[in-house]
């Protein structure tokens, strides 16, 4: 618990000047938290690097974070898994996205969960509210993209994997 605690801690003041791209936008730290609690409670998932990685996924990729950081506060296992989660901003946007598609079946068990429940948070949310300045077909194209990532990650949580297969069915039309 205090390990958990810490992670929340430490993303919350590393993501603290950052915003979603929801018309309000809603702190960030709502983001990683939430993710966590769906692993959790919807996931069933109780490995705390697990969690910790949720919490503490987007603080590389997003913050001045580093990946030495990550392992003296958190160990290796938790920094191994964000690694695993993150994309490398070096690249164009275009090969993140295509790079996202096709790493995923060779990740690890433990980043596939973290990228489900990632994925289902960022869908609700497209599904509750379109983000500043995205047209419909850029949502729609969100979906269409998100579920060939998240089809890499099956075969860790099925609990997870049919929540995705609802959102996918409400939300890409034939
Ligand atoms: P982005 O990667 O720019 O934005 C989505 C990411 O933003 C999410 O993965 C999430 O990442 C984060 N995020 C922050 N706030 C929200 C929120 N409220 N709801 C959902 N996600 C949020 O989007 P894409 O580039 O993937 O754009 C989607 C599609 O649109 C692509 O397939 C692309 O081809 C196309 N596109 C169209 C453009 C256009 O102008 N028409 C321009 C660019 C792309 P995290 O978990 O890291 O927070
Ligand atoms: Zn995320």
């Amino acid at each position: 618990m205090l390990r958990l605690l810490t992670a929340i801690d430490f993303a919350a003041n590393k993501h603290r000047q950052q915003r979603r791209k929801d018309p309000e936008g809603t702190p960030y730290i709502n983001h990683p938290i939430g993710v966590a609690r769906i692993l959790y409670e919807e996931g069933g998932v109780d490995d705390t690097a697990a969690l910790m990685a949720a919490v503490l996924h987007d603080t590389v990729e997003d913050t001045d974070t580093t990946f030495d950081e990550l392992t003296q506060a958190f160990g290796d296992e938790v920094s191994r898994i964000v690694a695993e989660c993150t994309d490398d901003k070096t690249l164009p946007k275009a090969d993140r996205k295509r790079l996202q598609i096709e790493n995923a079946p060779h990740k690890s068990d433990k980043a596939k969960l973290v990228k489900l429940a990632d994925k289902i948070y960022n869908l609700r949310d497209l599904q509750r509210t379109t983000p500043k300045g995205w047209t419909p077909e850029r949502v729609a194209e969100y979906f269409v993209w998100a579920k060939r990532v998240t089809d890499g990650c099956r075969g860790v949580n099925a609990r997870l994997e049919s929540i995705l297969d609802r959102i996918y069915a409400e939300s890409i039309k034939a």
